[in-house]
């Protein structure tokens, strides 16, 4: 058959069906609302923004959000081209006017010739058939047992615990080394899977004042807090007692400063390996429900850290999302189930337009699927290809979040400097590098006029 059917009608979902849509094939689309809701979208409309109303920076030199709405709308996204229709003034970001926004989507997908609509809850994944699962953040009960039953209940989240992810080359290695505890590794990797940075007494009691202080967000209503299995926020070990962290994540012990040798530190706090590019590390169980201004400020007191930039915060939320990295092929398709291909925040990428990025590639997977054609592989140094090679084997599976774009997900460009000062230079060059790739890829000749 030629039908795409699609779950969920969101942000992946919305984008899966126009870019699939386009290439002949016949989508229908399964949304759950109005009739099922959830707690946080309030209408039926397909592509609701759940919460702000920005689709982030959109600049397309210097900032990887901006760099993938440029990929999109070069694939003449549908997300991205109804955004234009209403945006608002927000200085360089993307924000629309949310109510029209969905209503045009909606509107958009329904007079497609190729797309149908059906207001019904998918609960069990389907056994055959082309299909393509996008049922988000807050997929519904039913599937989402489904889900862990194809998967593996260890598999699938419920919660991310996002522990702040730091660029590796802002981090001040005069004060940090590289040592896993008690010298376990033996392969280079091994050995630079862990970053230490070390703290003394009176370091120690200014930083747990400072957690206990910090602002923190609240959960929302029906956002239940069922975070307290294996996961506790930072500033809620702290305020269980001031040692509480010293004898659990920053317990200097099995290490060596090779930097004081002879100076045993109070205590340590480790950073480990984010991806295989090593440009990125995250705070070993530094998840946080501290607000992003307070968490920038507490995390800079850390000694080498002092002038970090983060490549994402920390948090925690409500979240389904699956084990990609181990699960899913690099085309998006369960390994165990290839009629079934992924797509949005439920793969574990965050943020509305990483979402309707992954399901537009997700769409014109299935597309060329279904008409037999070969799609080459997406390159990785764009923005689409360095985010789903991410999601579907650069990351870590064992410490495995949801993940925004970034220029740490980039292979690197050679010959240019490191460090804050090069910084300009280096992402011009990231996101040249990145549109005549993705011109390429799209089988466009020429750069379209700007
Ligand atoms: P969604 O846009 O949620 O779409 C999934 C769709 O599937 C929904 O319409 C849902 O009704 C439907 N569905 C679920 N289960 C079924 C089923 N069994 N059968 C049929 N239909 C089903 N990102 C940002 O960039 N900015 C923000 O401010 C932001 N705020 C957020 C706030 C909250 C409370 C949450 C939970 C997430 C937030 N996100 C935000 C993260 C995320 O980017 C968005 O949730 C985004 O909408 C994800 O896109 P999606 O298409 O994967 O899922």
């Amino acid at each position: 058959t030629k039908t795409l059917n699609i779950i969920g009608g969101g942000m992946a979902g919305s984008e899966a069906a126009w870019q699939a849509a386009n290439q002949g094939i016949s989508v229908v689309i399964h949304e759950m609302r109005p009739k099922v809701g959830t707690f946080a979208h309030q209408t039926g409309n397909l592509g609701e923004m759940v919460c702000s109303n920005s689709f982030r920076s959109d600049d397309n030199e210097q900032n990887a959000v901006g760099l993938l709405h440029w990929e999109m709308r070069q694939a003449n996204g549908l997300i991205m081209n109804i955004a234009e229709k209403h945006r608002i003034p927000a200085g360089g970001a993307l924000a629309v006017d949310r109510e029209p926004f969905a209503e045009s989507v909606t509107a958009a997908l329904k007079a497609h010739p190729n797309i149908s609509v059906s207001y019904d809850e998918i609960t069990e994944l389907p056994d055959d058939g082309h299909w393509i699962v996008a049922t988000g953040p807050l997929t519904s009960d039913a599937l989402s047992a489904s889900i862990a039953k194809a998967t593996g209940a260890e598999a699938l989240a419920f919660f991310d615990a996002i522990a702040p992810i730091i660029y590796f080359d802002t981090i001040d290695m005069s004060q940090a080394w590289m040592q896993s505890r008690y010298d376990k590794g033996e392969t280079e990797e091994e050995r630079t899977a862990y970053l230490n940075c070390p703290m003394d007494k009176a370091q120690y009691e200014a930083f747990i004042d400072a957690l206990m202080a910090a602002d923190k967000t609240q959960f929302k209503d029906g956002e239940t807090a069922k975070y307290f299995d294996g996961c506790l926020p930072v500033e809620v070990m702290a305020e269980r007692g001031r040692e509480t962290l010293r004898f659990g994540p920053m317990k200097p012990v099995g290490l060596t400063n090779p930097h004081a040798p002879d100076d045993k530190p109070y205590a340590v706090v480790q950073l480990r390996r984010d991806n295989a590019l090593g440009t990125l590390y995250n705070i070993v169980g530094f998840q946080t429900k501290m607000t992003y201004g307070a968490q920038k400020e507490v995390l800079r007191m850390i000694p080498g850290l002092e002038n970090a930039e983060f490549a994402r915060l920390g948090g925690i939320h409500r979240n389904t999302f699956l084990n990609s990295p181990t699960l899913l092929t690099h085309d998006m398709k369960l390994k165990t189930h290839p009629n079934l291909r992924f797509a949005g925040q439920i793969t574990g990428v965050e943020g509305y337009v990483e979402s309707a990025a992954m399901g537009l590639l997700a769409g014109r997977m299935a597309a060329a699927e279904i008409n037999g054609d070969d799609l080459p592989a997406v390159p990785q140094v764009t923005a689409m290809g360095a985010l789903v090679s991410h999601i579907t084997g650069g990351a870590d599976a064992k410490t495995f979040q949801p993940m925004n774009v970034n220029f740490g997900l980039f292979p690197p460009v050679d010959g240019l400097k490191g460090g804050r000062k090069g910084r300009k230079d280096r992402y011009k060059a990231y996101t040249d590098r990145a549109k005549a790739e993705w011109l390429g890829w799209l089988g466009q000749e020429k750069l379209a006029a700007e």
